[in-house]
């Protein structure tokens, strides 16, 4: 008999690598368990085996939902009354669903006007308490750091310790499907907590003997916002790619130890890179992401083009949030035809011309 249906989120399925107690109510929406998907097109025009970790099939569409169910479990447990975030809108996403099965209201402090509109959707479906701010991501992040001595309110971002721990469990899962794990890994990196979760989580299994090696970890950002390659915070981030603008990431220190300890690199690429792999990922290999996860397929194209890619490796991409996040970007420069009769004809003239 199939087992469909039995998964029923990643604390439970990796209980024993979770920082979880006997009988402590696990906060979940089942998260985790996303596809890892070949992508034929692009593993072509690479010349190696190049998979899509599909983040955006988690419950709220972005990989953030992997953390919050750690971090939103223990900070029921711990009994706090407030959960806060600053957030460039999939945090918030994230942290207003789980904060809703937990029963304990939340406070999400976004930048004004620079948020995706699916994500703010989102937000406000769950009931978050929204504070646009005058103010970008790092300007909110330090306000929220700045309650961190009041007891019963719980801060949520990634510097929560229990975010990385829910993260890390991407890099099993992908090594529990490739019965291995990759000989790189392509990930956006904006605050910097994702790469250094992967890392965790590689490291573990490797030192467990599961796997034989880890991944070297290739993070990628955009130009306009790239603090690791300059070397020092970017007072101003600017790029389309929302979900990376940060200028100053909290885990900055950490995503330094998953370059170097795993040999990889971070990188930056130009908007219009990142554009151009998040359409081609979208219209060559039928995955719709968001524009910041395109980034990694943008890193993976240029180390190509650098003759970094070993030919017939296997490579993962992570992909980090879904398409629909981010409508506007989608439809930014595309023309909706006019409408016509709803005739025969006007369909076979539309098929003669394909
Ligand atoms: C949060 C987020 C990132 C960046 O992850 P970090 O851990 O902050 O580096 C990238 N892409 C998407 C879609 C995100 O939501």
């Amino acid at each position: 008999m199939n087992n469909l249906n039995t998964w029923t989120g990643l604390i439970n399925a990796y209980r024993d690598r979770m920082p979880i107690d006997q009988g402590e109510e696990v906060i979940t929406l089942h998260e985790g368990n996303t596809p890892l998907v070949p992508l034929p097109y692009i593993s072509d025009l690479v010349g190696a085996n190049v998979y899509a970790k599909v983040e955006g099939a988690n419950p709220t569409g972005s990989f953030k939902d992997r953390g919050m169910t750690m971090a939103v479990t223990k900070a029921k447990s711990q009994g706090k009354k407030v959960l806060i975030c600053a957030s460039t809108g999939n945090t918030s996403a994230a942290l207003a669903a789980y904060a809703t099965r937990a029963q304990i209201p939340c406070v999400v402090l976004i930048p004004k006007g620079k948020i995706a509109l699916g994500k703010l959707a989102q937000a406000v479906m769950h009931g978050a308490h929204i504070m646009q701010i005058n103010g970008n991501f790092d300007e909110g992040l330090r306000l929220v750091r700045e309650l961190s001595e009041i007891d019963s309110v719980g801060i949520m971002n990634s510097i929560n310790p229990f975010r990385v721990q829910g993260q890390k469990s991407a890099a099993f899962e992908i090594c529990d499907a490739l019965g291995k794990a990759p000989d790189q890994h392509f990930i956006p990196v904006g605050n910097a907590a994702n790469i250094y979760a992967y890392w965790v989580g590689y490291q573990e299994y490797e030192q467990d003997g599961i796997t034989s090696s880890s991944p070297k970890m290739r993070g990628v950002q955009a130009d306009g916002s790239a603090p690791f390659v300059y070397g020092f915070p970017v007072e101003n981030p600017e790029t389309i790619a929302t979900a990376i603008r940060i200028g100053a990431p909290a885990s900055y220190e950490k995503a330094l130890t998953a370059r170097d300890e795993s040999g990889g690199s971070i990188t930056a690429q130009t908007d219009e890179k990142i554009l151009h792999a998040y359409k081609m990922i979208a219209s060559k290999d039928g995955v719709f992401v968001e524009p910041g996860s395109a980034a990694s397929i943008a890193g993976l194209l240029a180390a190509h083009e650098n003759n970094e890619i070993v030919k017939d490796s296997t490579i993962v991409c992570t992909v980090t949030g879904h398409g629909l996040k981010d409508p506007d970007t989608a439809t930014a420069d595309i023309q909706i035809p006019a409408a016509v009769d709803p005739s025969l004809e006007s369909v076979m003239s539309l098929i003669d011309r394909l």
